[in-house]
């Protein structure tokens, strides 16, 4: 299948599974961005390429230029050089994997030059999700989830006409490594500990999230705002084998649901091929040896992550670039070993209660509550 593609974040677990796709559906790599990952970048760019690739750290493209002097490749630095990379005339469709509200202008931009978004980045849509809707409604820009559960709903609303037959979406959550875990027993969890997710390989802040169950609560805003639907038609349903993605329960109490072997590359697949399906390099699903499918409900008085992200849902506005500025700042501390595992929820349950929130913000609004949101957390 023919698509020419910007990679915004390649160096990154979505971005080499998206090469990965790309490479096995014989689509192109027409860009590559990353943040300082010189080594895999210039191999990626040998291997793929691109006709740009670029480093957002300046150090970091200045070698790179170096490195790749023999070749065609155009090299660009800093955010301009993102921004060249989503809006890239040879593009028609931009895979946003970069994390973080980092994602947020990129996306803009992709946007505005009309591409087909792949959206992976799943901060973009939970600090300005009216916005940036509006923004791709008028420039008549796609926006097709990336994230296996949005993937999943996507799926399942395929045949839907009319989204008030839509009773509720269910979101189904692996429940990280510490699901059935007392308040009292996480107090003292390790990095380490919390960076072992059992069924995802992914980045290390969205590592964390899914250990806080952050993850699943950005999820919550994220499908609130790509399928139109109020906070009390979303529910989460634990489903510790991730073999059921997410499932939609229609006015007739029909339910629909996605299942999948946990592999990335089949939604990041879909996001591209849509509304077409080929063949791909994704793991098949193989129901006679995966066991017992489990399900449950998780715990928000453990968990306060997620109950802090319900919370921003139902208040709207500037709440969910609070919320998301505090976890980013806050899982960064924890990182760093500077902050124990329980105080990520403490620290954005206190920027949620000090930043004011904004109604119908603007993007500088937008950016100015998560810079506030991340001095709260200090
Ligand atoms: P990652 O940390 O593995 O990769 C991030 C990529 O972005 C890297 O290429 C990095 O160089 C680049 N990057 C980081 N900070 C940047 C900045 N400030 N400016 C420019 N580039 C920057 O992350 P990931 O796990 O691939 O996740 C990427 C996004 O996709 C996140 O928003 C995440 O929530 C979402 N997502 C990931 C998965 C998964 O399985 N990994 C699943 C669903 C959604
Ligand atoms: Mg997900």
């Amino acid at each position: 299948m023919s698509r020419k593609i910007a990679i915004l974040g390649s160096t990154g677990s979505i971005g080499r599974q998206s090469l990965d796709v790309i490479a096995a559906c014989g689509m192109e790599a027409v860009a590559l961005t990353a943040h300082a990952s010189t080594d895999l970048l210039e191999e990626q760019a040998r291997r793929f390429h691109p006709r740009l690739a670029v480093m957002t750290d300046p150090v970091a493209a200045a070698d790179l230029k170096v490195r790749l002097a023999d070749t065609d490749v155009t090299v660009l630095s800093g955010p301009e050089g993102l921004l060249e990379a989503a809006s890239l005339p040879e593009a028609d469709t931009v895979i946003t994997a970069i994390v973080g509200i980092a994602g947020l202008r990129p996306t803009l931009a992709a946007i505005r030059a009309k591409k087909r978004i792949a959206l992976a980045n799943k901060e973009t849509l939970v600090c300005a999700g009216p916005l940036v809707l509006a923004e791709a409604k008028r420039w008549g820009a796609e926006i097709v989830p990336v994230d296996s559960e949005h993937s999943a709903l996507f799926q399942c609303l395929q045949a839907n006409r009319d989204r008030g037959e839509v009773k509720r979406l269910i979101l189904t959550c692996s429940g990280g490594p510490f699901y059935g875990r007392t308040a009292d027993e996480l107090r003292c969890v390790t990095r380490a500990q919390a960076l072992h997710n059992p069924n995802w390989s992914m980045g290390a802040k969205i590592t964390i999230d899914s250990a806080t169950l952050m993850n699943k609560g950005l999820e919550f805003i994220e499908a609130m705002h790509l399928y139109g639907m109020p906070p009390e038609k979303i529910s989460i349903l634990i489903h510790r084998e991730s073999i059921i993605h997410s499932l939609v329960e229609y006015c007739d109490n029909a339910v629909l649901a996605q299942l999948g072997a946990p592999d990335m590359r089949l939604p990041i697949q879909y996001a591209l091929t849509w509304p077409r399906r080929v063949p791909g390099p994704a793991d098949p699903l193989d129901l006679w040896h995966c066991g017992s499918l489990t399900f449950g409900s998780p715990d928000e008085s453990v968990f306060r992550c997620l109950a802090l992200a319900k919370q921003a849902a139902r208040i709207g506005g500037t709440a969910g670039a609070i919320l998301n500025g505090a976890n980013e700042a806050a899982v960064a501390l924890f990182l760093d070993d500077r902050i124990r595992f329980l105080e990520i929820a403490d620290r954005v349950e206190q920027a949620m209660s000090v930043v004011p929130v904004i109604p119908e913000p603007d993007l500088d609004e937008i950016l100015e509550a998560d810079q506030a949101a991340r001095r709260a957390v200090g």
